[in-house]
């Protein structure tokens, strides 16, 4: 198969063949018919976190093997090719039947498998007061505790790679430096630390900001507060969500100006609700805008949108180029979790994506081919 499209860095159009998933051979376009033609290929999107999409909800105490695959198939429709599948605040033993289901969904679909390499568990250890808190439910916010880590590793087969808390709970910057010792990447999010206990977690092993400006008071000290010390902190990467509903536009040029491209991650935190059409379900609600909240309150909950419309928000708002926010949604979390790099190069079997876009315009996307597709 011949697949024509410009090279999302170098913007040269090029032909590449592509058989059983590999890339055989790349070359200057040439006169022949190609059996697929695009505006753009790049390396497919790696989102860090979603929740669920079309009334899926991964922290569902009833969340089933075959839903999970339904969530998988519905993100590559937008050019996520692979995600950690995130579980939030919850009790203890939902956690557990999350991590199990997603687990049985790796090890019984081929597909999921190639899609999911790892999870990520954001919370019970945040804040529980409002703001900080988010949508996460305030029953079930508490304190670190590492055998119940330990015990949910357990239940994911070794497969939670990220994990995020607020470093202000009791026992939190010890228990940082223990999750960190184990391989999992620790994530600050959801918290209402002093900037000295945002210093104290990076000292001990925390990596990533998690939705960075989300996830945090509505109003805040201007000078001393967690969003400038997180941001100041080099150390840190961060990620946010540019789906136009988080942050504003000048926020997101800001963020991605003092982390750098280099260290800014794109994620859409879709939550089940992405994907649905504008309406009240249970305690949220879909509004016509696309926004997904909690009713009668300024709090957001989770995502409508997807990991490709953030692409496009972010070249918009803070004037990256497509290479840099592409890269945001791919490279930069694979490389956090010290996965390897989806490469468009000759002998790579990376998923790769079709689509178009053009300069202040959407970014669509056309297809996903590569690893997990059921076509070569
Ligand atoms: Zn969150």
């Amino acid at each position: 198969m011949i697949v024509r499209a410009r090279h999302y860095v170098t913007g040269l159009r090029l032909d590449f063949a592509v058989e059983d998933g590999k890339f055989k051979g790349i070359r200057d376009a040439n006169t022949a018919k190609p059996d697929r033609e695009a505006g753009w290929i790049a390396p497919a999107l790696f989102d860090l976190q979603i929740n669920g999409c079309l009334g899926i909800d991964f922290s569902s105490p009833t969340v089933t093997v075959e839903q999970v695959r339904q969530v998988i198939d519905e993100c590559r429709k937008h050019g996520i090719a692979g995600l950690l599948p995130t579980l939030i605040t919850n009790s203890f033993e939902a956690i557990v039947h999350g991590l199990g289901t997603l687990k049985k969904a790796r090890e019984t679909d081929p597909v999921v498998a190639a899609a999911v390499p790892g999870f990520h568990v954001e919370g019970p250890y945040i804040a529980s007061e409002d703001g900080p808190r988010g949508a996460h439910p305030r029953k079930h916010a508490r304190d670190p505790d590492f055998d119940e880590f330990q015990r949910w590793q357990d239940a994911a087969g070794g497969q939670i790679r990220l994990f995020t808390l607020a470093p202000e709970r009791a026992g939190a910057l010890r228990f940082i430096e223990q999750v960190a010792r184990t391989g999992v990447v620790v994530a600050i999010g959801h918290t209402a630390a002093t900037p000295a206990i945002i210093r104290d977690a990076v000292a001990a092993g925390a990596k990533l900001s998690t939705h960075i400006g989300n996830g945090s008071h509505a109003v805040l000290p201007r000078h001393e507060n967690y969003i400038w010390e997180q941001l100041a902190a080099d150390e840190l990467w961060a990620s946010m969500i540019p789906d136009g509903h988080h942050l504003p536009p000048s926020l997101v040029k800001v963020i991605v100006r003092a982390k750098t491209p280099r260290r800014t991650i794109i994620t859409c935190d879709a939550s089940s609700l992405a994907g649905l059409p504008p309406g009240r379900y249970g305690e949220w609600e879909v509004q016509p805008s696309g926004r997904v909240a909690v009713p009668g309150t300024p709090f957001l909950a989770g995502s409508g949108s997807f990991t490709d419309s953030c692409v496009g928000n972010t070249i918009r708002m803070a004037g990256v180029s497509l290479a840099e926010a592409v890269d945001m949604a791919s490279a930069h979390p694979r490389e956090l979790l010290g996965l390897p790099n989806w490469e468009l190069s000759e002998g790579a079997t990376s998923p790769f994506m079709l689509f178009d876009w053009e300069p202040g315009g959407e970014f669509v996307v056309r297809e996903v081919i590569g690893v997990g597709s059921r076509r070569p």
